[in-house]
């Protein structure tokens, strides 16, 4: 349950360390200002002008944005626009700090997206209030959505995100021709795990093998999933045939290693998985479902020659 009473500070602290607001202004005595009321609590970032502020957002997404409106160039509002219609920007929210503050601009601004519109000069207490008041809001959306891609059993991934992640990393990986690595896995006879030592320890073995095979994945962009009940799916972006072998061995090994009991297991009297690798490389005309079925079929076939190890392939145009 996400308690939505818990003090901000708290919230801020378990999520995010030091919240990053940026403050966009054209005026540097007006950043200063803006600067002092905030560098105890937050890291502050600032731009003087709309291209910088873009920019900063992409590269260093800050938790909030004091925008200012009038500005040379792009102006606030057109900033403001931007953002939000960007999916990787439109969930920062924006406040509009501005001393023309008749009505209809305010409307604008809000229509435009904004969560406030505060006055310039400013007043240190009311905008320092109204700041904690959105990143409250704020984090408690993050994780809200963070949640409902979540796996309530292993905490990783759930198939819900995967599917959503397949499908961008597909399309990543045919814009710029770079290989995309599926691996899905299963643990080894798991009914006669549950059988012989009862439905909790197979919850906790579930667990424990998710957290074995998180630990194998390195770079950002890798992902863990939990596909179905005793399955999982780890997405390579980037990654060769062969470096997605190495890890795909790596995941049984670790895995093997837990030393997990399975005495009901013709395998290894520890629990097992098998694995289906699928790497999708240069140019094809097939689509994700194409790479996820040569997957499932390597997983099948690792299923069928003895358990406990990799079946792998490449995705050609004409598999
Ligand atoms: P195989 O090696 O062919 O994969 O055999 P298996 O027994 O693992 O495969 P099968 O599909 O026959 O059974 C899967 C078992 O996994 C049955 C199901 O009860 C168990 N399972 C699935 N999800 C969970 C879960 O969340 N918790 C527990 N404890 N068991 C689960
Ligand atoms: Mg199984
Ligand atoms: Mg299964």
């Amino acid at each position: 349950m996400i308690d939505l009473e818990k003090p901000v500070a708290e919230l801020l602290d378990s999520t995010h360390g030091k919240p990053k607001l940026l403050v966009v202004d054209d005026q540097a005595i007006n950043i200063q200002v803006m600067y002092r009321c905030f560098a105890g609590d937050y890291q502050v970032f600032m731009a003087t002008n709309g291209e910088q502020a873009l920019s900063l957002c992409k590269s260093n997404p800050p938790d909030l944005i004091l925008l200012d409106v009038v500005m040379p160039g792009l102006d606030g509002f057109e900033v403001c626009k931007r953002l939000k219609a960007d999916a990787a920007t439109s969930h920062i929210p924006v406040i509009f700090v501005t001393a023309h503050t008749d009505p209809a601009q305010e409307t604008h601004g809000l229509s435009l997206g904004a969560v406030d519109f505060i006055a310039k000069p400013v007043n240190p207490d009311v905008v320092r209030a109204r700041v904690k008041t959105h990143l409250t809001l704020k984090f408690q959306s993050d994780l809200l959505r963070k949640l409902v891609f979540l796996d309530g059993l292993t905490g990783v991934f759930n198939r819900r995100y995967f599917d959503q992640q397949m499908a961008v990393e597909w399309s990543r990986a045919a814009r710029n021709n770079t290989p995309l690595s599926l691996i899905l896995l299963d643990v080894d006879f798991f009914k006669f795990f549950n059988d012989r030592y009862g439905h909790q320890a197979g919850d906790d073995a579930l667990r424990v093998v998710a957290a074995a095979l998180k630990s194998c994945l390195r770079r950002p962009a890798d992902l863990v999933a939990r596909y179905g009940g005793e399955e999982f799916a780890c997405v390579l972006p980037e990654t060769s045939y062969e470096d997605a072998l190495t890890i795909a061995d790596e995941l049984e090994r670790n895995v093997r290693a837990l030393a997990i009991e399975h005495q009901n297991s013709t395998v290894a009297p520890v629990i097992t998985i098998s694995l289906g690798l699928a790497t999708r490389i240069g140019n094809t005309h097939n689509d994700v479902q194409d790479l996820i079925g040569l997957a499932d079929r390597q997983l099948y076939l690792a299923k069928h020659s003895g358990r406990g190890h990799v079946c792998s392939a490449v995705l050609t145009p004409a598999t």
